[in-house]
């Protein structure tokens, strides 16, 4: 069985795809195969382009099939995670009720496992990344949305409508006055602590900023369609107060929500992914000061805050994860 102990993990997302053979003890073997998704081209088109993503990856790792013990896929929601079939992702438009684990599973004559696909980015933190030596652990993921994924003793709550981890869209603020998120409701972190929405609060500080001059400022007036995210963070680092006050408040934006689901889930480990943890140590320290202030006390005294350690390779590594639990399920 050893020499079978490998797993392909394939990551689907609005742009790209990236798939790779990954060892039973969470090592990649190659690096990454990338293919552009092209959802437009159709959903028969993007079902032969992720079985040619794992042909390349297998090829990639100077393996063949009979290597490979099975398949792995996350892709974006919306999904029905218990049918394997990607639903309506607004990322994968016009793409609909696609069974993508039994075409897949059909393809390679394979046990394939199917994600989400922030939930898989969790479950690789949780088996090799910055969550390898705890037993349960929630990721927020940072980007133009906030994706999240709790994983408790090594089991994903998926929920049964594969809505669990939606962490994103934790309210933190009144529904009637918070701010407008991408969901249709109003007060969800999202709203708040997006890359997206980092930048938007940005534009409006700026437009009342009473305080001591900021380069910040200087930068977006005079590069507006660069400005995003982390050139704020980049400011902030430098000491731009103004800068430094976007960054202040988007730590206890995520902070809120950090509470919401340690009172939820009392989890080991808080996990921060995405662009905007290169801001390093001092973002950590103010989010979990806020988390100190806000949370319950007694276990945010020893929750641990970390940042991901497996970047962008987290979702194709926790993939292959999802296909190893699945063959191990079944023995
Ligand atoms: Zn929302």
């Amino acid at each position: 069985m050893a020499a079978q102990d490998n797993y392909v993990g394939l990551d689907v997302g609005g742009t790209t795809m990236k798939a790779a053979v990954v060892t039973g003890a969470g090592r990649p073997l190659s690096k990454p195969v990338v293919m552009d998704t092209n959802p437009e081209r159709g959903q028969d088109e993007g079902l032969e382009t992720m079985c040619e993503t794992i042909r390349r990856a297998v090829a990639a790792a100077n393996l063949t099939f009979t290597n490979i013990a099975a398949i792995g896929v996350a892709t974006p929601g919306l999904m029905d995670i218990k049918a394997g079939l990607i639903l309506d992702p607004p990322n994968l438009k016009p793409w609909k009720n696609v069974p993508v684990r039994d075409h897949i599973a059909k393809a390679f004559g394979l046990p394939t496992a199917y994600q989400n696909d922030a939930n898989a980015a969790a479950y690789g933190e949780f088996w090799v990344g910055a969550a390898s030596d705890v037993k349960s652990m929630v990721l927020f993921t940072l980007g133009t949305g906030v994706g999240g994924g709790i994983i408790i003793d090594d089991k994903i709550i998926e929920g049964e409508h594969s809505h669990g981890g939606e962490l994103g869209h934790v309210r933190i603020a009144m529904p009637d006055t918070g701010r407008q998120c991408g969901c249709g409701a109003r007060g969800c972190l999202e709203a708040y602590g997006s890359a997206t929405n980092v930048v938007k609060r940005a534009r409006e500080d700026m437009a009342c900023w009473r305080g001591p001059a900021s380069k910040l400022r200087d930068y977006y007036t005079a590069t507006d369609e660069d400005f995003t995210a982390k050139v704020i963070f980049r400011y902030a680092a430098d000491g731009d107060e103004l800068a430094m006050k976007v960054v202040d408040d988007t730590a206890y934006y995520l902070a809120l929500g950090a509470c919401a689901v340690m009172a939820t889930v009392d989890p080991e480990m808080i996990v921060f992914g995405g662009g905007m943890v290169a801001a390093g140590e001092w973002f950590r320290s103010k989010i979990g000061a806020y988390v100190n202030r806000y949370g319950l006390p007694f276990p945010t005294k020893s929750v641990k805050i970390a940042f991901a350690s497996l970047g962008s390779d987290a979702g194709f590594i926790g993939a292959a994860g999802c296909a190893r639990m699945l063959v191990q399920r079944k023995q």
